[in-house]
């Protein structure tokens, strides 16, 4: 019989696999292949990259033990594709669809080359909990604010449960691959330690991180950074190492986190309708803004030197571990932002070299969101007070001293105004602006969108 290939990209699972499900409805030997093309938008950050290698190892090891060994190419998909499905002389190609409009453009040109050669071509969703393009306001456009999204999908979605992994018919596969050292993912000088220390890439540790999990109390402790009150499953999503409906039914029945799942949802109908946002602000209003660019102020937000310890804490949670709290994410990006008065696109590109979850549409989404150019309810002239934030979300100072262990005999009353006390190191940084004039210049700079 003839083989199936399926083409795998960040859908790195066996287990709720509709092409493998597919394929293996047929009976035909599968063939999974991988092929490299330099991350183009959903793996091109370092932190993502170390992601994807040990991500790729863990699901090529589990494919190997179900008797399909994973063909690795690195180059053009466009190119390899029909290649190898002519030398293997493959009854089809299946595959699972990336939500992002760019990458729909080149699924549609290498559909119609394999059609050509006669090959049969499946593609399928399941990196959503829905199309994105099935969800409409009444007057039938795209929505552009979450709140009536999340009632719409409430009220008309509903989410499938996951299926098992298949029964294989192993493939042989008779032509060459890379070897997962020759993608060249992992860095060249080895700064991944924190990496290693905080995660385990692989679907079988996205499920074990999902099942030893109690969320029961996840809407109470949701903003709190120094708790492990979220689900921390954000890059296991990423890489599709697990569904998003695989994290909807087996969290259980709790609608604050189904709430969060449903807002990655919305950022991927987004880009999905305003592919342009991934350059430009939603509200053209901000084509005008007057950003700064200051390289010296974008490195000590960077390093976590700006001297406001809830900002340091995050920025250095991130260098770390690669990933941060929401809640901080949100300070921080307000703060590039509107203390800094740096552009959105700054804060994006940090973070998408130094996030394990780096995911262009939620990334897109939340940059343009906290810096009040985006989507939704959080006007520009809302500006997070970086003190206040950390004496509301970390009152024991929890989060900041286990992040910048310089302030830790700060007494709690000034830790988030660390310049009124004599406990402070010098080596901790002075204030990079001084909060209030800096409330006020974004504020001056903000009426120059509205002239
Ligand atoms: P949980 O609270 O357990 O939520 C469950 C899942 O829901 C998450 O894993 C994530 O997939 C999704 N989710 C939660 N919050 C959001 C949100 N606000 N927008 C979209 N999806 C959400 N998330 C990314 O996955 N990749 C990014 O590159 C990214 N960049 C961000 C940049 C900024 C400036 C901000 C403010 C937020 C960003 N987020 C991003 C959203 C959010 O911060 C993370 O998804 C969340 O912190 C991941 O932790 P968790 O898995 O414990 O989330």
């Amino acid at each position: 019989m003839k083989p199936i290939l399926v083409w795998i990209e960040n859908d790195l699972r066996l287990s709720d696999h509709a092409p493998f499900a597919a394929a293996a409805e047929t009976g035909a030997p599968i063939v999974p292949v991988f092929v490299w093309n330099g991350g183009e938008g959903w793996a091109d950050g370092a932190a993502s990259r170390w992601w994807l290698h040990h991500s790729l190892e863990a699901f090529s090891n589990s494919l190997g033990d179900a008797g399909l060994p994973l063909i690795l190419r690195r180059g053009d998909p466009e190119r390899i594709l029909p290649e190898m499905a002519s030398q293997l002389n493959a009854a089809g190609v299946f595959w699972h669809e990336r939500p992002d409009p760019l990458r729909a453009e080149r699924d549609d040109g290498i559909q119609r080359r394999l059609e050509t050669d006669g090959r049969t071509v499946r593609r399928f969703g399941g990196a959503l909990l829905h199309n994105p393009d099935n969800i409409q306001t009444t007057s039938g456009g795209p929505y552009r604010v979450f709140t009536p999204f999340y009632r719409r999908f409430r009220e008309e979605v509903a989410v499938d449960q996951p299926f098992g992994r298949p029964d294989f018919e192993a493939g042989s596969a008779e032509v060459r691959g890379d070897t997962l050292d020759e993608l060249g993912l992992l860095p060249k000088i080895d700064w991944a330690g924190g990496l290693r220390d905080t995660w385990t890439p692989g679907e079988l540790s996205a499920h074990g991180r999902l099942g030893a999990q109690d969320l029961s109390g996840y809407g109470d402790r949701r903003d709190t950074p120094s708790e492990d009150g979220t689900s921390r499953l954000s890059p296991h999503l990423h890489f599709g190492e697990l569904s998003p409906r695989q994290a909807w039914h087996g969290a259980g029945r709790i609608e604050a986190f189904r709430r969060q799942l449903v807002w990655r949802d919305f950022a991927h109908h987004l880009i999905h309708h305003f592919p342009e946002t991934r350059w430009e602000p939603l509200n053209g209003d901000f084509r005008k803004f007057p950003w700064r660019h200051d390289e010296e102020d974008l490195q000590r937000w960077q390093s976590g030197r700006t001297g406001y310890p809830m900002v340091d804490a995050g920025m250095r949670q991130l260098w770390e571990t690669g990933w941060m709290h929401n809640r901080v994410r949100m300070i921080v990006a307000s703060f590039l932002t509107k203390h800094l008065l740096h552009s959105w696109r700054h804060g994006q590109d940090w973070f998408n070299d130094t996030l394990v979850d780096a995911d262009l549409a939620n990334n897109v989404f939340g940059w343009q969101w906290a810096g009040g150019c985006g989507a939704d309810a959080q006007p520009f002239f809302r500006i997070f007070n970086p003190i206040t934030q950390g004496q509301k979300f970390d009152p024991q100072g929890t989060y900041v001293k286990r992040w910048v262990p310089e302030l830790r005999d700060v007494p709690v009353d000034v830790l988030f105004e660390p310049w009124k006390s004599d406990a402070v190191p010098a080596s901790y940084p002075k204030p990079i602006v001084e909060h209030k004039s800096a409330r006020e210049r974004a504020l001056a700079a903000y009426q120059k969108t509205r002239s």
